[in-house]
């Protein structure tokens, strides 16, 4: 039948007998879905696949029937499911579950919980078959990854992530899951390991993903977070607004720009000083020592290890916030993470803290610098 003339032949059905000829199509479709899974663990049990040619039953699947890959993951994961646990197969055929279901639950399913399984899962929604399935698996160790995936829409085109129910899914759908996962094992390899992070160039304008795994705790902070703030922010809103604030208290860069503000108003105030020297800077002040009872600085009587804030600030400053190490060949390290302060002289052997004698390393070159030191001193 064309499609011409299956339109002609439903637009003479009442409204009522097209719901009865929707509602037959759903279920010979499950029907049929049950008898494809019954045929596959048969292909499988007597090994027919191989005997066609087929490397495999997802290449039998996806060869031969045209399936998806994501199609025909579930439909093997679902065969084997109903062939090991018959209760499942029932609750298939009472349609109590869909066939995406029994492959979400197949994973999980042992012949001490399938009973207590069925149970839970009997009629409930995938969404809620997803919970269950996720308080019974230690969670997979999601990589941290930011990519960048294009152009920020020039028409502001609408956020779906400002969907409060999408925010906050358990999971994604399998489908996603298996693009997703294919995605983070190329980059993995093409990134030698190191964190995608690294590697990004700066371009405004653009886009990025964002993907890493949370606690519950995180998780429903981030709910809470999303009910106090006003319905139009997005996730991206919310965590900007988090950063941004964290920053404010502890970039040394904005600390310092603020201290320099406020020595620059002091000295204002008090005219007739000097103007503000930025090699001042690395001194601490009276406030520094204040902050810190009972910790002294190279300023003070008996030596302490302790770095002043202000101090720690300047060197960040001064090395741009990242490592300041430099091979042989005038390549800087560009590492900005696990950064440490390092004396140039030791400080052991007498190394002061001071603008000069202190710098900033990442802790692998920290370790280097380290064994090359006690190496010479052999
Ligand atoms: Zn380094």
């Amino acid at each position: 039948m064309t499609t011409k003339e299956m339109e002609t032949v439903l637009a003479k059905l009442s409204n009522h007998e097209i719901i009865r000829r929707g509602d037959r199509a759903v279920r010979c479709r499950h029907e049929l879905a049950i008898e494809i899974l019954d045929c596959l663990v048969e292909i499988e049990g007597r090994s027919i696949f191989l005997k066609e040619g087929y490397s495999s039953l997802f290449d039998y699947c996806t060869r031969r029937w045209h399936y998806s890959p994501p199609k025909a993951g579930r439909f093997i994961a679902a065969a084997r499911c109903i062939k090991n646990f018959s209760a499942v197969r029932n609750l298939l055929s009472q349609r109590r579950i869909t066939l995406c279901g029994v492959s979400r639950i197949a994973g999980i399913l042992t012949d001490e919980n399938a009973d207590r399984i069925v149970r839970e899962v009997s009629g409930k929604k995938y969404v809620e078959i997803e919970k269950i399935v996720a308080s019974f698996k230690i969670a997979p160790k999601t990589r941290e990854s930011i990519r960048p995936i294009g152009l920020q829409d020039p028409a502001g085109g609408r956020d779906r992530s400002a969907d409060h129910e999408d925010l906050f899914r358990p999971n994604p759908t399998p489908e996603h899951y298996q693009i997703e996962s294919d995605i983070t094992d190329d980059r993995a390899a093409q990134s030698g390991g190191n964190s995608p992070v690294e590697h990004l160039i700066q371009r405004p304008g653009h886009r990025y993903e964002i993907r890493f795994s949370a606690s519950e705790e995180f998780r429903r902070d981030l709910g809470r977070a999303k009910t106090v703030c006003s319905r139009s922010w997005n996730l991206e809103a919310i965590l900007g607004r988090a950063i941004k604030d964290l920053l404010e208290k502890r970039d040394p860069e904005r600390k310092e720009a603020r201290r320099k503000k406020r020595e620059a108003r002091k000295q204002e105030k008090s005219r007739g000083r000097s103007p503000v020297n930025p090699a001042t800077v690395s001194e601490p002040t009276a406030k520094d020592e204040k902050k810190t009872p009972g910790r002294g600085t190279q300023t003070s009587p008996g030596r302490s290890r302790h770095i002043p804030d202000q101090l720690r600030d300047a060197v960040f400053t001064r090395d741009e916030g990242r490592c300041t190490y430099t091979s042989s060949l005038g390549i800087r390290c560009d590492a900005t993470a696990h950064l440490q302060i390092d004396h140039i002289t030791p400080y052991c052997r007498g190394g002061e803290h001071s603008v000069d004698n202190l710098r900033i390393l990442c802790g692998k070159h920290n370790r280097l610098a380290a064994r090359e030191m006690s190496l010479t001193n052999r």
